[in-house]
């Protein structure tokens, strides 16, 4: 196992689409080799999620698990490891909610985004299986945001005020626990 670096905001990589996975490549060595480096490279950095563009690579594979004691978001529920390929999202509800997210791609800076607060999610597992997950609440915001790096996308298209954009440094609200 590796840990990879972490593409930052700016490379042209994290702007472009990234291509869906084969069953053959999602069952091979390589990916699995991959999947395994990408858990390595989150957990070094007390990250949440990893898309494959922020190491590198434009292809449609993201990772998601929230730890219980995270250090970065003390307040998050945790959940159970999320392998995610060629994910087709459906927003099941006009209704918004709002986080301050920050990204491993955009280091120090944290921003609030309004998302829809329910969504559906249909993607391949790790073992190329269809699964459809509905989600709601701080993890519907996470796969949001991890999915959007497949198709180019960074949180910070989606803050509405530059008010919202602030150093994780001056955010000592996030470290509030409720
Ligand atoms: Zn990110």
């Amino acid at each position: 196992m590796s840990v990879h670096t972490i593409l930052k905001m700016g490379n042209p990589i994290l702007r472009k689409l990234s291509l869906p996975y084969s069953h053959g490549e999602i069952e091979s060595e390589e990916t699995k080799k991959l999947i395994s480096d990408m858990f390595e490279t989150m957990e070094a950095v007390g990250g949440i999620g990893l898309a494959a563009p922020q190491i590198g690579i434009n292809k449609q594979l993201t990772i998601i698990e929230l730890p219980t004691d995270s250090d970065r978001y003390p307040d998050a529920p945790s959940s159970e490891r999320f392998v995610i390929f060629n994910p087709k999202i459906s927003f099941l509800t006009d209704e918004l909610q709002g986080f301050w997210e920050g990204c491993l791609s955009v280091p120090g800076l944290r921003g609030f985004v309004e998302r829809p607060r329910r969504i559906k999610v249909d993607y391949l597992d790790q073992n190329g299986s269809q699964q459809s997950i509905e989600l709601e609440g701080f993890l519907a915001t996470v796969f949001q945001h991890e999915l959007d790096h497949l198709f180019g996308k960074i949180y910070v298209d989606h803050i509405k005020d530059t008010k919202l954009l602030i150093f994780e440094s001056e955010a000592h609200f996030l470290n509030k626990s409720e």
